[in-house]
Parts: C-alpha cells; structure tokens; sequence
C-alpha cells in the first residue's frame, strides 16, 4: 500500500492535517484529493473545533509543474477555487503551521487559512513570476489583502521569499514561533472558542488609497523593460483587478490570466528549464565517495577557478604548478578576487581568510598525495597530459578519483596513462569556473560507477549543475556548439557579415553571437584543434583570419577590431570575406545557426553521448549562452514542431548535402506527433 500523502488526527480537538509527500509536498493532484477528504472530515467530525494544517519537514513548495503540461494541475480537486474555497466556507477555523517553506501553491494554500504561525527562519514566498509564469492560485488577490499592494507588488514581481520574521512584520503570518504547530493549535483553539477573531482574507479590503497609482506605476516601469518576463506582466494584472474588482472577479481574472500565460512557449520554455535542472541536481550520487580534501594541477584560468570553487564549498585545496612564480601569481589573483567578493557582500572578511587558509600551493606534484578528488587542468595538450596523469598516478593515494578538465582530448587514453583507468573521470568546467554553474561529469570505457558518482556529487557540492556525458569529440555541448559555428562560418560564404550574423542570433536572446564568442575565446584555439582533423572548407575564412594573426580580443583584433571601449567589425575583413549580399534576411540566419545545433544534438543523443534531451538543453543554456526563455535547442524544436524542423532541413540539403535531417529527427517527429 503507498503511504497517504495527507495524514489526520485529533489534538485538544483540534483536526491536525499533515501534508506527507516528500521531497516537498507539492500539491499535485492525490495530495489535493486526500487533502479535501481530510478536511470534509473534520468538518463533519463533531469532535473537532478547528483545524491546523502543516507539513511533514516543509509546509509545500507549491504545485506540481509536471502536472502543468499533462493538464492535472487544473483538475479537481482545484487548489485555487475547491480547496480555497472549502477552507473559506468551512464553519471552522483553519490555521497554517509553517515549519520550513511556504512557496507558490503552498503560501497560497495557507493564505486561504483563517491565520497563519511561521517558524521564524522559514521561508515564504510566491516565485511564480520567476518560473516564467504567475500566482494562479488566489496568490495575487490575498497576498495584497494580508499584507497591502506595495508589500505584495515586490514579493510578486522579484519572487523572493522572506523570513518568517519578516512575514510577521508585514502581517503575511499572525505569530512566529520555534514550535509553530503547538502555537497554531493554540491559536486554532482560540479562535474556535470566540476569543479570537476569525478572518478571511477574501473579506479584508484593500485599504490603500494609493493602490491603484502603485500598481500604474509598475505597469509603466514593466512597459518600458525589455527584460520582464510576461509572467510579471500578467501578475499586474491580476493585481490591478485585485484592487478595482470585487474577490471573486479577481479570481477569475487570475485564473483567465494563469491559463493563457501557462500555455505560452516562454512559461513552457521555463517549467521545462526548471524541472531538467532539477534532475540535474538530482543526479544520482548513492555511490559517492567522501571528499574532504582536494588538488588541483594547472594554476591557469580554469585551475584558479575550480580551485576557488572547491574552497567556496569548503574543501581544503592544493593548487599545483610548475613553477613558485606561476602559483604566486595565482593565489595573488585569487586573494583579489575573493576580497572583490568581500566588497560585493558576497562573502565575509572572516570567509575571506578561512579560504584562503584552505588553499595550499605547490610545485611539487607529490602535494597530490592526501587527496581525495584530484582535477588536472594542465595545457589542453595531449603529451602535456598525459605526462601529468602519470605523475598524479605515481603519487596519489589509492582509491583517490583523478579527473581531467580536458575539453577536447579523449578521457580514455588519459586514463590509460595511470594504473587505475577505474578512478579516471572527466570533469569539464566552464570558465569563469567558479561562476559558471555547469559541468559536464564525462565517463570513460572503465569509469567505475563510484568515480562518475564521486565527481557528479562533487559537483553539485560546488553548487553546479551536472550533466554526465560519455566520451566522444567535444561531448555534449562542445559539439553541438561547433556545429552551430560551422554554420555561421558557412553564412560568411553567403556573403552575410559576421556582425550581422552575431546582432541577428543575440537579438533572438543568444548571450553572444558567434563571432564575438570566437573573439573572446582566441580564433587561434578552434584553429590548433583543426589541426590533424580532414580540411572543411567551411573554415577557411576563420583560417585566413588566424593566418593574419587576428587571434580576437588578446590580440586586439579578431572579427572586430578592439579599443579601449568599442569593438568595431574589422575593416580589412572586407579583402578576406566574399563580397556582402543581402539575400538572407535574420530569420533565416538564426534558423540555419539553430538547426545546425539540433541536428547535431539528434546525432549525440542517438549515439549516446547524452543520456536524455533535456541533459543537452541544459548543457546549451547553462554552458554556450542559450536563451534560457526557449528552454534549449531540443525543446524549441520540439515547440515548433520536428516535422517543420525535419521540412527545412531537407529544402537546405539542396545546396548543402549536410543539412540532411538526422533519423533521430524523425524518430522524435513521430513521438511528438
Ligand atoms: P592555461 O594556459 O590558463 O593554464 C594551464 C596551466 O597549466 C598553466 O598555468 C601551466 O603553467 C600549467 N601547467 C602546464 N603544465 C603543467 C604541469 N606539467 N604541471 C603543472 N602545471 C602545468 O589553460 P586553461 O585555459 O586554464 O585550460 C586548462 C584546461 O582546461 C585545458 O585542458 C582546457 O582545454 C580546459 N578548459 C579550458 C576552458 C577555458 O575556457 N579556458 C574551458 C573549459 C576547459
């Protein structure tokens, strides 16, 4: 039998409701049914005179957002008019105990109680507004009744959540409390005697006579934003109509607003996001080994920030160079940085100094010796590397799991350079590492199930999220990247500028276009990895810039030419590139780079290289500058339709033989279908 996700019994005649569906008490559709009986219970139940209602751990952290797209989510019972409204028509009072959290659904769910006792470091909030969409559940119509629009506004439109202290300053609960189900109980009893007044939010006026300014002067702000999400914008709306129309319009004007918005590629784009980082963070991590200590080799770019990475979560670090100059230069480097996070808040003066007494620095590759997890990130150099895994072989502890950040060269002949391949994992950062949330957790042929679940667990203790990849040339996201690449070098051939192909990809939301991508990162790095491959004419032109010695931004001239404060496209450009046409107009731009990603995303999958597509739109978003509002290369196909998709490329193979449609297009084209 599955255990009941609502359990009941009676206190000093008090109906105690405990919501009991782990992890967090989503309210999805069992939950709200037993949640309903158990409450028509207590309401006929004459032994009982009010109800508590709490949570196992946490109250809720809201809906279900899988059920969203399967369309439970708005099956009865309904959390915003069946259950809300039984709390609200229920001849007892009702109080809501907050141990833990209180979010989205779950704070509406306890709006709708007749008062409300938080524990004072629980959080409370509505974060719909972030997730691409809004409060459909009364959230918009009560909040402003308990706490004022002024209050309501900013907790609606940043989606922040509060202390319970802070919600008792602002009147969102009545009582804060360590045990806040012993003082709900109290409080319900008291209500139910007469010595306390019972409220209901739907009944409150909203008192302030500049409610309607506050709420214009949003909408104004919102108008002239480029960035609010429509989620915002709806939730103004629902907030308009909470101060100009009467309770029960208001929440039919939320619910109107709910279901239009809930249905539009951006607010579907986000769920998705939001539940494939989830399972990312989720990754299964049973078979971790413990990590207390670490080292990294290569005090570089990305040595220094996986470094500080590690220190931030709290493991002591040995960073590991050739030379006593080149480790100097990055504990310097890294001391500055951490104070820069000092003066932004980030971090305390005493955090400060704890990390950097964590850090120990050496020349000697024996400092590897009491570590748990070791990270190479040496030149990206096959000779190099090899050299170093032999030397980390030689001196590491047994059992010590050895991971490369190597971007490009494949794991396993790394691993074959050490006596232990089993302990021999990738794990490839992204600069700036210590920002930059993801990471490619890469298993080799013999990567044993306690080395990939060392380095994922790893990971997610840094904050990350981590996507496993198998081994293959450039992964998961450095492939599929480098199609998309190809294919902006193919559109110079077209006679289309650079410029013009990078403002047309960042006007549909890439963070940077292609061309500045490949300024930033050095012309000269894709160029050396060409090197040895079969010769691709859609290169040349990325060649010939190389040959001039226009590395990109390190040498102050790429694609664009860079000065103090401007970057213009390169004149001289004009004698390397075909003459300029304008016969392909943005769209078609931003189609032929897009495509390119998801036809080769068909081919990763397919091989195996990512396990699910939702590992690849994590990898885009979170790696490459992806638009998070479109979810990922994988999940825009799939909205516009794969059939569509599949159409265009097969027109393109006419003059490009290499558009043709991957199988597993079709494959997805049918199950969409
Ligand atoms: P980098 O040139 O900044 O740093 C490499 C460091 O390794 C240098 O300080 C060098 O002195 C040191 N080193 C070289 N040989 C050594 C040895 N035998 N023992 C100890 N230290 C040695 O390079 P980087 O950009 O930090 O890249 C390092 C690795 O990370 C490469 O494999 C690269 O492909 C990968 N990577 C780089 C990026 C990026 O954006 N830069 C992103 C992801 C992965």
């Amino acid at each position: 039998m599955p255990q009941s996700p609502v359990h009941s019994e009676i206190r000093d005649g008090v109906a105690l409701i405990t919501l009991a569906h782990p992890p967090v008490n989503t309210l999805s559709r069992p939950v709200r049914r037993t949640l309903l009986a158990a409450l028509e219970d207590a309401e006929h139940d004459d032994a009982v005179r009010a109800v508590v209602l709490t949570g196992a751990r946490m109250f809720s952290a809201g809906a279900d957002l899988a059920e969203f797209d399967s369309g439970e989510g708005l099956a009865e019972p309904t959390l915003h008019l069946t259950i809300a409204g039984f709390l609200d028509e229920m001849s007892k009072p009702s109080v809501a105990a907050i141990a833990a959290v209180a979010l989205g659904g779950g704070l509406e769910l306890a709006l709708a109680c007749s008062a409300r006792v938080a524990a004072p470091g629980a959080r409370l909030g509505l974060p719909e507004t972030t997730l691409g969409f809004m409060p459909g559940a009364g959230g918009t119509q009560r909040l402003p009744r308990a706490i004022g629009i002024e209050r309501a506004l900013d907790l609606i439109v940043t989606g922040r959540a509060i202390s319970g202290v802070e919600a008792k300053d602002a009147g969102l609960v009545d009582a804060v409390a360590d045990d806040p189900i012993g003082e709900a109980v109290r409080i319900a009893a008291e209500t139910a005697s007469g010595r306390r007044t019972r409220r209901r939010l739907r009944d409150e006026p909203i008192a302030e006579p500049l409610a309607a300014a506050l709420i214009d002067s949003a909408r104004r702000t919102v108008a002239r934003s480029r960035t609010a999400s429509a989620g915002v914008r709806a939730a103004l709306e629902a907030l308009q109509a909470a101060v100009s129309a009467p309770f029960d319009e208001g929440l039919a004007t939320e619910l109107r607003l709910f279901i239009d918005l809930a249905g539009q590629p951006e607010a579907r784009a986000a769920r998705y996001r939001f539940l494939s980082e989830r399972s990312a963070r989720r990754a299964d991590a049973a078979d971790a080994l413990p990590v207390t200590t670490a080292a990294v080799i290569g005090a570089g770019t990305m040595g220094r920030g996986i470094a500080l990475a590690l220190l931030h979560a709290g493991i002591p670090t040995a960073l590991v160079d050739t030379t006593a100059e080149a480790v100097a230069a990055a504990r310097e480097q890294m001391a500055r940085q951490l104070e820069r996070a000092v003066s932004r808040g980030r971090v305390s003066e005493q955090q400060m100094h704890d990390r950097l007494a964590q850090l120990r620095t050496a020349t000697d590759i024996a400092a590897v010796a009491e570590a748990d997890l070791v990270i190479e990130a040496v030149y990206e150099n096959l000779a190099v590397k090899l050299d170093v895994f032999a030397a980390i072989d030689a001196h590491a502890r047994a059992g010590a799991i050895l991971a490369s950040n190597t971007s490009s060269l494949d794991l396993d002949v790394l691993a074959a350079a050490t006596s232990r391949p089993a302990d021999v994992v990738g794990m490839h950062f992204f600069s700036p590492a210590d920002v930059m949330r993801l990471v490619e957790v890469v298993q080799g042929r013999l990567t044993s199930p306690a080395a990939l679940a060392t380095a994922v667990a790893t990971a997610k203790r840094l904050g990350k999220l981590a996507v496993v990849a198998q081994v293959g040339p450039g992964f998961i996201g450095n492939r599929i990247f480098d199609a998309y690449l190809r294919q902006a070098n193919l559109l110079l051939g077209m006679g289309v500028r650079p410029e013009r192909i990078d403002r047309a990809l960042e006007a549909w939301g890439m963070a940077m276009g292609p061309f500045r991508v490949l300024d930033l990162v050095g012309n000269d790095v894709p160029w050396q990895a060409r090197q040895g491959a079969p010769a691709d004419p859609a290169w040349r032109w990325a060649d010939a810039v190389v040959e001039r010695g226009w590395y990109g931004r390190k040498t102050g001239r790429g694609w664009y030419t860079y000065s103090e404060d401007a970057a213009v496209p390169t004149p001289e450009l004009a004698d390397v590139l075909p003459a300029a046409t304008a016969g392909i107009d943005d769209d078609e731009i931003v189609q032929r780079c897009v495509l390119a990603m998801v036809n080769e995303a068909a081919a990763v999958l397919e091989e195996g290289i990512a396990a699910d597509p939702a590992d690849v739109d994590t990898v885009m978003v979170h790696g490459y500058g992806f638009p998070a509002h479109r979810g990922g290369p994988w999940f825009w196909a799939g909205l516009r339709g794969m059939d569509r998709v599949v159409r265009q490329m097969r027109r393109w193979t006419a003059d490009d033989p290499s558009w043709q449609p991957h199988p597993a297009l079709y494959a997805a084209e049918a199950v969409n279908a």
